[in-house]
């Protein structure tokens, strides 16, 4: 089968032909629909500083965002038969760890990552751990984008939404789609930042309620008058930029809590008695999403039609044509499949 490869260190990828991976023993063996590209696979074509220094198993087949059919199941594998539809999740936990067994795998100390530590989903067919999948009730639409709805949804879930006034940092598809799930999650106004007009009209047509350009407005200020010299109760920072990151500090009030998702190209400095000790803010990171509650909130929205995934779709490419999908993808506020 064709698929896309990491083949070592540096920028680029190749489109290689590789044998159809091995349902072995405690695995299944997928086949995929559709795949999406996120923004952590650039990350990793490109050789951003994010991925330099880490170790990968070259050739590595790229990509964690799928959805497809379990075509074989592996001796010891339960609650799976061949036939099921499956969506993608790219944590592949021990199941012995201190965090595994306390309900929290997505933080498993062991950590598997599919498109990372094993083979990917830019291919035809991968073999993957069981507890890295996702059984779908019924072929959702756009279910290829539950993985990363499920990274929106955990930040909003971890800072607590419900009748807050919300900020999300950043109108990518991930910043987009929390934009439209912290209205129907319960948040009481959304504002959303972007330097970008178009991902903030796109943030307003999905329900937030205030939209403020960066480029033309400094957007602290612009928090605090929106939310009538209060600060924002939540700031969910989805931009990755660092500059976006301290100035999402400066626009929670007292006791308000951040959630970091973008991935920062480096390490940013804050003075933390000033601007977190003194006034009781909150600064979390997430990583991915919990399994398995998110997903349960995930598709429950996308179920009922509060969310129509298939909107954040601009593109499909064939695999082949990966090096124009990346290229498209980059910055994009829709996400771009790849179909083998
Ligand atoms: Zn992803
Ligand atoms: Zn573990």
């Amino acid at each position: 089968m064709e698929a896309i490869c990491k083949v070592g260190d540096g920028p680029g990828a190749e489109l290689l032909e590789v044998p159809i991976p091995r349902c072995k023993e405690g695995e299944v063996l997928i086949e995929v629909e559709e795949a999406a590209i996120c923004a952590s696979d650039l990350q990793l074509f490109h050789w951003r500083p994010s991925v330099q220094g880490q170790t990968f198993p070259y050739p590595l087949v790229m990509g964690h965002e799928y959805v497809g059919w379990v075509r074989e199941v592996g001796s010891g594998v339960a609650g799976f038969a061949p036939g099921d539809y499956v969506a993608g999740e790219t944590h592949i936990p021990c199941l012995a760890c201190h965090y595994c067994d306390t309900g929290r795998m997505h933080i498993c100390a062991n950590l598997g990552i599919v498109g990372r530590t094993h083979d990917g989903c830019f291919a035809r067919y991968l073999a993957v751990s069981p507890w890295a999948v996702r059984k779908i009730p019924a072929r959702l639409p756009g279910a290829v984008l539950l993985e990363p709805l499920g990274v929106a949804i955990h930040a909003i879930q971890q800072a607590g939404v419900q009748e807050k006034a919300v900020v999300i940092l950043g109108c990518g598809p991930i910043g987009l789609m929390a934009a439209a799930a912290a209205k129907r999650l319960g948040a009481l106004q959304v504002i959303a930042i972007s330097r970008t007009p178009a991902k903030l009209a796109r943030a307003a047509s999905l329900g937030a309620d205030i939209t403020i350009n960066s480029q033309q407005q400094d957007p602290v200020e612009a928090v605090w008058d929106a939310t009538w010299g209060l600060g924002a109760d939540v700031v969910l920072e989805m931009s990755g930029s660092r500059t976006a990151f301290k100035q999402g500090l400066g626009m929670l009030r007292k006791q308000g809590a951040m959630v970091a998702v973008g991935n920062l190209d480096g390490p940013v400095e804050i003075d933390v008695l000033q601007d977190i000790v003194l006034q009781e803010k909150r600064l979390m990171g997430i990583f991915g999403r919990c399994m398995w509650q998110t997903w349960d909130t995930a598709v429950a929205l996308v179920r009922q039609g509060d969310l129509d995934l298939t909107s954040f779709i601009s593109d499909v490419y064939p695999l082949q044509e990966f090096q124009a999908a990346f290229a498209q993808a980059a910055g994009s506020m829709s996400k771009i499949l790849l179909r083998p």
